[in-house]
């Protein structure tokens, strides 16, 4: 067994295929448990790569053999499961060898442009399936994604698809009226083409029928008439927005140097970092350095046990929240729910099972950070709010290495007060909405943007110098400029201004946040509409 964690898709599938073979020529439970497990650790690899179609194909190949999971002795599994088994990993290998992901579009007037050879844009092209009615409708929603940094193809219902890389998303634009055998037959096409592309229909009726129709043939999103526009690019943005790049974080407190490697081993198979501490008394020290998002707890340990250590964490209001499994050999019941009735959040028994061990700390930090999530977050943008925006840098600041560099920006939108006066607060938070879809589409993922304040934005850019941070900052107050923002009567523009300063000649979150501010009031100074840098830089 491959004792490594895979990195790139190639290694998962390859670790899969050996797997799945290594099961068929012996027939161990525990053969299919591994097996299981790579399959389980593809879907969350494409689910993080964000390619819904691909992980729905895993998760129904996941789901099949859970389903035949059993016990050791429902193995070697019959022969008819073998075949079932096997017909879905050759429809998952064709989905995955058939769309490599889509490769940067570089915009056609950048090379008078001297722009940083970095990888600013996120690739992504965008179809457009466009019935002849709705072509007027296609070339406005075409204008707006070029807006945003995407590359759009047409395509007739029915037509040849677009030559090239395979599209992030699919937007189907039918005539009016209902669904045609035609056009599902074309969704069809496109799905079996583009598996791991978002397809979005839009102008669907409110109603069950047709979109179960819709999401049978293929689609995944389904937009109804009546919905703004606006709609689409919410969907479109959100497939490249900033994915929490967190890893989950397990610290495992475990007397037993066995167990210890057997579920630090399970963990990285399911890409979840960890920590161990073998003596409980070091557990506070640990949890302040490695602030893990879960604990596993032993039961039994020398010293004191893990019911103590769990409820003198929940007295302590930093960790009164934090998900606590225990993962012991205890068998007894009452014990167990005296256990959780303590403090625990799942009880878990050794010898555990792999799969359910990955899933049941995956799902606990995933519902921890979503009630965290929405205090961090802030509402009308989606991006970081201005406390999680100045602790999260203030920690990249710290963790910046000895020579590393950084560029701080403030950024306010210019006469925001009048937009707001002569077209109303609405209109004044869809513009606020379009610089942050600008931001998130055109700054990278290790990239931090927050909304600081009503229409002022901060931005960190690491690993650049604060010549190529300038002339990114730059690119986006030109293409923000140009960005047409819709209201009732027609499209209004506006501009921002924005102030930068850098590490290392400010060394401290407030001193380069201080000069970032101070060099925006200068921008304004001088007419606004620019980018300054701090004065003494
Ligand atoms: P300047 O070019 O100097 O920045 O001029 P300005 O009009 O933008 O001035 P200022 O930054 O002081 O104005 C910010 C305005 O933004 C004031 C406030 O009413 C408005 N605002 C703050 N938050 C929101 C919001 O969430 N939505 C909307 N629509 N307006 C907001
Ligand atoms: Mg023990
Ligand atoms: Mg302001
Ligand atoms: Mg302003």
């Amino acid at each position: 067994m491959n004792p490594l964690p895979a990195s790139s898709i190639e290694d998962r599938i390859y670790v899969l295929r050996t797997r799945w073979e290594h099961y068929v020529a012996d027939g161990e439970f525990e053969q299919f448990i591994e097996f299981a497990v790579a399959v389980n650790s593809l879907a969350e690899h494409f689910n993080r790569m964000r390619m819904p179609g691909l992980v729905r194909i895993c998760e129904g190949l996941e789901n099949a053999a859970l389903t035949r999971l059993g016990d050791q002795s429902s193995h070697p599994i019959e022969q008819q499961d073998i075949f079932a088994l096997q017909r879905q990993m050759d429809t998952l290998l064709g989905a995955v060898a058939n769309s490599r992901p889509p490769v940067a579009e570089r915009r056609a007037e950048e090379p008078s442009h001297p722009a940083p050879e970095l990888d600013w844009i996120k690739p992504r092209s965008v179809w457009l399936v466009v019935a002849p009615a709705m072509r007027e409708m296609a070339s406005v929603l075409g204008r707006q994604l070029e807006f945003f940094g995407f590359h759009t193809q047409e395509m007739a219902w029915g037509g040849e698809t677009p030559a090239g890389d395979m599209p992030l998303a699919a937007l189907f634009l039918p005539a009016y009226g209902d669904t045609t055998p035609e056009e599902f037959a074309c969704i069809s096409a496109v799905r079996a083409r583009c598996p791991a592309s978002q397809l979005i229909y839009l102008g669907v009726q409110s109603a069950i029928e047709p979109i179960v129709a819709l999401m049978r043939s293929g689609i995944d999103i389904t937009i109804p008439s009546e919905e703004e526009s606006s709609m689409v690019l919410n969907c479109i943005l959100d497939l490249v927005q900033n994915y929490e790049q967190e890893k989950h974080k397990v610290l495992v407190v475990e007397d037993s140097r066995v167990a210890v490697a057997l579920i630090q081993r399970t963990l990285a198979e399911h890409g979840i970092d960890s920590h161990a501490i073998r003596d409980p008394g070091t557990l506070l020290d640990a949890l302040q350095t490695y602030r893990p998002d879960l604990i596993l707890m032993d039961m039994y340990m020398p010293g004191f046990n893990g019911v103590e250590a769990t409820r003198v964490l929940r007295q302590m209001s930093a960790y009164s929240t934090l998900p606590i499994v225990y993962l012991s050999g205890e068998s007894d019941v009452g014990m167990q729910v005296e256990a959780l009735r303590l403090g625990g959040d799942q009880f878990l028994i050794k010898p555990f099972n792999p799969v359910l061990l990955a899933a049941v700390v995956k799902t606990k930090i995933e519902r921890f950070r979503e009630t965290q999530r929405s205090t961090r977050l802030d509402g009308l943008t989606g991006l970081l709010n201005h406390t999680a925006a100045k602790s999260r840098l203030k920690s990249m600041v710290n963790h910046l290495p000895l020579h590393g560099s950084m560029t701080v920006g403030m950024i306010d939108i210019d006469h925001f007060k009048s937009i707001n006066d002569t077209y109303g607060h609405p209109v004044g938070d869809q513009v606020i909405r379009g610089l942050a879809w600008l931001l998130k589409g055109r700054l990278r993922s290790s990239d931090l943007i927050g909304r600081y304040g009503g229409e002022e934005f901060l931005v960190a850019l690491p690993e650049v110098s604060p010549a190529q941070a300038w002339s990114v900052i730059d690119r986006i107050r030109r293409d923000f400029a140009a960005l047409p923002h819709a209201h009732p009567g027609g499209a209004l523009y506006a501009t921002f201004s924005a102030g930068i300063a850098s590490y290392p000649l400010l060394d401290t979150a407030p001193g380069l946040t201080e000069a970032a501010d101070g060099a925006l009031l200068q921008a304004k100074r001088l007419g606004r509409n620019r980018v300054e840098r701090a004065a003494l830089q």
